[in-house]
């Protein structure tokens, strides 16, 4: 696995700095925060020899002493930490969706990173969530902000997954209804993003939903929070799945 870089740093740094009171955030704070919503493995969250960063850690301090966010206008160097600059706001603005989406669904390190490189790349074509296209149902212009969570891909995801009227969660295999009831077991059933999955111009709307199911998995609240809780990304999920099964079977 490579190392994170300090590009894919910078959209995540502005989106915090852009989160923050007054844009301005000090870099231990920026450490702090990075790696919550990144939560870096691997080699980038070993300790580096003799030092008490890590490699992650390293890096974001680098966007200050290699001034990165200054240089490119996105944010100045202030006190001991950075300060948004409208141009790093407006930066920020035109992924607003797509980070926020990939913040707040605690994806997994490799993910996350493969996630901002896209992101990155997209440049000005519209980059946004699937689910944001699927809950409109066709192509958002680009001066949309952050919409309220639609409830449309999870019914379609709920009518897929369910044979004969029934869900139960794809990794325990808990069904609510069997246990509470069909009247208060009823729309228990959570839906999983398993990776992050972005929106291109390209893409017929057929191509979207397919894509968009795909990626989701139906689990129970308890499956769920142990995903999250160990950031278990698309390509552990069957190792996960596995081991309930072999656990169950003893
Ligand atoms: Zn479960
Ligand atoms: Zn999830």
């Amino acid at each position: 696995m490579a190392r994170i870089t300090e590009s894919q740093l910078v959209l995540p740094a502005l989106y915090l700095l852009s989160k923050s009171e007054n844009g301005f955030v000090s870099t231990s704070d920026l450490i702090t925060q990075l790696t919550e919503v990144m939560h870096p493995t691997g080699q980038d969250a070993d300790i580096l020899a003799g030092r008490a960063d890590t490699y992650f850690s390293q890096k974001v301090r680098n966007l200050k002493s290699h001034d990165t966010l200054q240089r490119q206008g996105y944010a100045d160097n202030f006190d001991d930490g950075f300060k948004i600059t409208p141009l790093g706001e407006t930066f920020v603005l035109t992924h607003i969706d797509a980070l926020s989406y990939l913040f707040n669904e605690d994806f997994n390190y490799e993910d996350v990173k493969n996630a901002i490189d896209d992101i990155s790349a997209a440049g000005n074509r519209m980059l946004l969530p699937l689910e944001e296209f699927v809950s409109e149902g066709r192509l958002v212009t680009k001066n949309v902000q952050v919409r309220e969570r639609s409830n449309k891909l999870r019914s379609i995801a709920i009518e897929h997954f369910s044979r004969n009227n029934e869900i139960h969660c794809n990794c325990c295999g808990f069904n609510f209804p069997t246990y509470y009831g069909d009247v208060y077991g009823k729309n228990c059933i959570e839906i999983h993003h398993k990776k992050p999955i972005f929106q291109y111009q390209d893409d017929s709307f057929e191509q979207q939903v397919a894509r968009a199911l795909e990626n989701l998995l139906p689990v129970c609240p308890n499956c769920h929070r142990v995903i999250h809780k160990n950031h278990i990304g698309c390509d552990d999920l069957a190792n996960f799945i596995n081991d309930i099964q072999r656990r169950r079977a003893i």
